[in-house]
């Protein structure tokens, strides 16, 4: 269950910098705060020092789990906000072929209402990973005060079309909608990336209002998941960024509201596939994505 591994060390750029200044400031600063400036000197040689921004180290105290950052927090942040979390594909999506295959407007062209996705080599299903995750994000919303909608539960026998999943978070008016995915690519392809809205302005598509605020959503989820699951972005794609944009999703391109797809990681790929069928994981999963989206609301 461990996931540390030379493959995991993101590349330290600034430790040279980070030391003296560590070392410099542990000599002014007594009690308690040594304490955690250590432990950043030490732990963040070993877990790759995450994705904190360059001279933030140093001012603020570490990322806390929000179990304990809850006591310093207002009860309900979320309160008066709406999230809704899109579980991608459905798990019997594939006893429906007619049904999903039938094709849906989504601006640029007709596409596919929905696809099976895709499984781990040994047979766990993409859409069993996207429904547990969406269950714990949405834990984790709503203990913010959030309200939370999912676009399938597990509920229905096949769908919703990507042009109802769009339509479920303009209907809700949602300040935020996340759909959450695995990808399929090849082996030795492997971490996440986080889709963004391309600028389309086409049939019945009209992103323009989206693009900016689905962008700013899309980077913090992206950093928050990377650090709180302490992988790193896509090698496969976004050069390295962990961005994609596109204009060829129907979930995207149909939505008014800010939206943002997560391929969470590559389940064709055995170190991937590990993390994605971890329990633990998918819990880091769900508080990255859910960090992510308390910042982006919260402004
Ligand atoms: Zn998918």
């Amino acid at each position: 269950m461990s996931y540390a591994g030379p493959e995991f060390d993101s590349p330290q750029p600034r430790r040279p910098r980070r030391r003296p200044l560590t070392l410099a400031l542990a000599v002014l600063v007594p009690g308690a705060l040594l304490g955690w400036l250590v432990y950043e000197g030490v732990g963040g040689a070993a877990d790759g020092g995450a994705t904190a921004a360059p001279g933030k180290e140093a001012s603020a105290p570490p990322t806390v789990s929000s179990t304990t950052a809850d006591d310093k927090e207002p009860a309900a942040p979320l309160k008066g906000k709406v999230v809704v979390i899109d579980p991608g594909h459905n798990l019997t999506n594939f006893r429906h072929t007619a049904e999903i295959n039938r094709k849906v407007d989504i601006g640029t062209n007709r596409k596919e209402c929905d696809t099976t996705g895709t499984s781990t080599n040994s047979g766990y299903a993409e859409a069993k990973f996207t429904l547990d995750v969406a269950h714990r994000l949405r834990a984790l919303l709503e203990k913010q005060g959030a309200t939370v909608k999912l676009t399938q539960d597990g509920d229905r026998p096949y769908g919703p079309c990507v042009d109802e999943r769009a339509r479920i978070g303009n209907r809700a008016e949602a300040d935020a909608v996340v759909s959450i995915h695995a990808d399929g690519a090849d082996a030795g392809q492997r971490g996440y990336h986080v889709i963004l809205p391309g600028r389309v302005h086409q049939g019945i598509a009209d992103t323009r209002r989206i693009v900016a605020p689905s962008a700013a959503l899309g980077k913090l989820i992206a950093t928050d998941f990377g650090r709180a699951t302490n992988t790193k972005p896509s090698n496969y794609i976004g050069d390295g960024t962990g961005l994609v944009t596109r204009k060829d999703l129907g979930g995207l391109n149909l939505s008014t509201v800010p939206k943002v797809f997560i391929e969470c990681g590559n389940m064709r790929d055995s170190k991937d596939a590990a993390r994605l069928t971890s329990a633990a994981w998918r819990q880091k999963a769900a508080q990255g994505i859910s960090e992510g989206i308390v910042s982006f609301l919260r402004g």
